[in-house]
């Protein structure tokens, strides 16, 4: 088939056009939630941005196979090794075991990505089924000399590559060296950059999962899980593999490492990472204790497919910062398009040279790496154009299936709730304009007048600092 689609590259750091191994197919694979705590929204906006690329794929046509782990061991409170398992940390503070914790949380990782209509992947694997394999590729490296023990730990040994730093340049490399030195020590490794592949019981007396290996009761590293996963799903050759910018160091480092030193062969061709959501005091993350999730996005009235739209207006490779201000900004748009698209008249012909328009602009935008904010411009300029309701409908509902707003079934859907029809809304609308203009003209008896109005009509309204709210008496 045609390879239209151009991304960024992490490895090459270019946008390159995507081509697959094999045509026609993808094989995909995304570093899934740690999953001891629920996701912040700053996680799930790498998860969207995915969700994104996956789609628009599946759009232009590809067959597309997604493979994604639950990390539920290995992952310490360090990237580089050291502090305490994650997991073992989540279940301390809420009095449970580890697989209770993990469980819950994967559980509820899945419910928030079904509320921002993040589809799952094809395959979801968790690190804990796959111990086996994972035991098998750290014999693997062993042998091959990739790997060796020390003070009843492996490690992978990063002087035996002759690029290790795969993702970096030279003064990013010295960089990522320097920064190793503030790490804690562990005297075990011959090179700082070394990672662990097994841990055995000497590094934690308390750790609650523990597995027989060659090297004795143990747990594996975190890196290893994603390696041992994705081959046992997609095998030998890789296309894409995803992440937020925090994963290329170390995470995805070693992965290469590992992958392609047990493989014998280069291993994934294209790497596509998500920059980070940051708040006002910088990026996002689940050890700093408050954080944002889409439960207290809900808790405030807000609809989690308008945090959606907040990510697709940015662009996957920007850095994005959260507020509230932007969010309801958002929240105002979002309500004024499905009423828009709610409220066209869907009977009557499509026309298809306008459909077949629109739709190669809405797929260049996305085709361009990924460029959402483009596409919705596009949705946008398509709303306003001279074309039929029944073309302009056709098409949202298209546009949909990347975008994933719930474009066409959300106005319905809010009509049924609120039993407030499009006539009644309309009304209303025009009556909270009326009002605007008369408090701008100092008419507050006006202002009044139509505030009793509605009221006689069983709408209540509020003056809030975000403006005027409705709703039914
Ligand atoms: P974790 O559950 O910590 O393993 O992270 C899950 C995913 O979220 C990974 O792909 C991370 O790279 C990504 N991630 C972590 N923090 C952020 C953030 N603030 N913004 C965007 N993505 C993030
Ligand atoms: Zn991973």
């Amino acid at each position: 088939m045609e390879n239209k689609v151009t991304m960024y590259n992490t490895l090459t750091k270019k946008v390159e056009p995507f081509i697959p191994n094999v045509d026609g197919k993808v094989s995909m694979y995304t570093c899934g939630p740690t999953v001891y705590h629920f996701a912040h929204i700053g996680n799930l906006r790498s998860y969207i941005c995915e969700d994104v690329l996956e789609k628009t794929l599946r759009y232009v046509g590809y067959d597309v196979k997604r493979v994604m782990n639950i990390t539920d061991v290995g992952h310490l409170s360090s990237d580089a090794d050291t502090g305490e398992d994650k997991m073992l940390k989540g279940a301390k503070r809420e009095h449970k075991t580890v697989m209770e914790i993990a469980k819950f949380y994967t559980d509820a990782f899945f419910s928030d990505c079904a509320k921002l209509n993040i589809k799952k992947p094809d395959v979801v694997e968790p690190a804990t089924n796959c111990i086996p394999e994972f035991i098998h590729m750290i014999e693997s490296l062993l042998q091959k000399g990739y790997a060796y023990e020390a003070g009843g730990n492996i490690y992978f040994d990063t002087s035996k590559l002759e690029d290790y730093y795969v993702f970096s340049n030279q003064s990013e490399k010295e960089l990522l060296v320097g920064v190793r030195d503030d790490v804690d020590e562990d005297t075990n490794k011959r090179n700082k950059s070394d990672f662990v592949l097994w841990f055995t019981k000497s590094k934690f007396d308390d750790q609650e999962l523990k597995w027989d290996s060659p090297w004795g009761v143990g747990y594996p590293g975190w890196h290893i899980e994603c390696s041992c996963i994705s081959m046992k799903h997609l095998g030998e050759y890789m296309d894409i593999h995803c992440g937020g910018v925090d994963n290329i160091f170390p995470h995805h480092t070693n992965e290469v490492a590992q992958s392609e030193s047990y493989l014998g062969h280069k291993w994934c061709n294209y790497w596509f990472h998500v920059h980070h959501l940051n708040d006002k005091s910088g990026k996002m993350s689940k050890s700093k204790g408050d954080f944002l999730t889409v439960s207290l996005l809900e808790s405030k009235g807000y609809d989690p497919i308008v945090y959606r739209l907040f990510c697709l207006q940015s662009h996957y490779r920007k850095p994005l910062e959260f507020s509230y201000e932007v969010l309801d900004n958002m929240a105002a748009a979002y309500d004024k398009l499905i009423r828009k698209i709610g409220t066209l008249n869907r009977e009557g012909e499509v026309d298809q040279a306008a459909f077949s328009e629109y739709r190669s602009r809405f797929e260049e935008a996305l085709c361009s790496d990924f460029n959402t904010s483009m596409a919705i411009t596009v949705l946008y300029d398509m709303l306003k154009a001279d074309i039929s309701d029944a073309t302009k409908y056709a098409l949202a509902e298209s546009f949909d299936y990347v975008l994933s707003l719930n474009l066409t079934t959300a106005h319905a859907r809010k009509e049924a709730e609120t039993g407030v029809d499009a006539e009644l809304e309309a009304y209303v609308l025009e009556k909270i304009e009326e009002r605007k203009q008369a408090k701008k003209a100092k008419d507050f008896a006006k202002a009044d007048a139509i505030r009793a109005e509605l009221l006689e009509k069983g709408i209540v309204i509020e003056d809030t600092r975000e403006g005027v709210k409705w709703k039914k008496a």
